[in-house]
């Protein structure tokens, strides 16, 4: 069969921008309540941490940068911290050795740039130019670089991640086959300065219906401005209980 056109190969950018704002207050409205100003950390802290929580729990991704922070309460002597010293210390965070370089790389990288770890001047660079920067240390990807400029710079940035990825492309936002390629395609389609309130309102919508396997269609406060297909499907399955969602581990998967 042929494949049906998506929203976002047959409508125009206008369109497209009108369902993003109105995705953003329905969401507002529906989760009033969650935090959405960005906290006070400092930008090194705020991007070691989320290099840390890759792939991990957030009770032993905290632990790690606890552990982290008392082995090298000054970044200085983290950078030149031995590796596997550095490893070990954060294991209980997972990919001990992967992040470990990864922390390792951004901190000598600030170094080199800034020369402390005050970073004077980061507030004025520009959101592209800083996120090329960043995106250019090894071990530094475009969901953590927008994330940590986003929450730590206050930059009107949504960062993507699997479970915004997932929901973007299931309302028919984007088409994108990798995250990175989902943040790109959605970043001018959103409203100026609600950006980072999209992704926080986003995050709460994936974790609470738009769940990655089973999601509560049945609930769901965009159901008439999604595009996924078996939308109907697991809306019906609240009726009937989850076990009538037939397939749902292949149609979940991968997006
Ligand atoms: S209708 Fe279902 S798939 Fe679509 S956005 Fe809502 S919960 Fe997600």
């Amino acid at each position: 069969m042929a494949q049906l056109k998506s929203r976002s190969s047959t409508e125009g950018k206008s369109e497209r921008k009108k369902l993003v704002r109105q995705i953003g207050n329905r969401l507002k409205n529906h989760f009033p309540k969650k935090n959405r100003s960005g906290g006070d950390v400092p930008f090194v802290d705020a991007l070691t941490a989320i290099i840390l929580s890759q792939n991990t729990s957030d009770v032993n991704s905290h632990k790690a940068y606890q552990a982290l922070r008392v082995a090298w309460p000054r970044w200085e002597d983290a950078a030149d911290a031995d590796l596997d010293e550095l490893a070990e210390t954060i294991r209980i965070g997972g990919l001990a050795d992967q992040k470990a370089r990864g922390i390792q790389n951004t901190l000598r990288a600030f170094q080199e740039q800034w020369g402390d770890f005050k970073l004077r001047g980061i507030e004025d660079v520009p959101d592209d130019e800083l996120l090329e920067f960043l995106t250019s240390i090894k071990g530094v990807g475009l969901k953590s670089a927008s994330c940590a400029m986003m929450f730590a710079l206050d930059r009107d940035l949504c960062a993507v991640d699997t479970h915004l990825h997932r929901i973007l492309n299931r309302l028919g936002i984007v088409n994108a086959s990798s995250p990175d390629k989902t943040f790109r395609d959605l970043r001018p389609l959103i409203p100026k300065g609600r950006a980072r309130e999209l992704h926080v309102s986003l995050i709460h919508f994936g974790r609470e219906i738009c769940k990655a396997r089973l999601p509560h269609c049945f609930e769901c406060p965009l159901f008439d401005l999604c595009e996924w297909e078996a939308k109907k499907e697991h809306a019906a399955a609240k009726k009937q209980g989850p076990k009538a969602v037939s397939g749902d581990f292949l149609i979940t998967e991968g997006i």
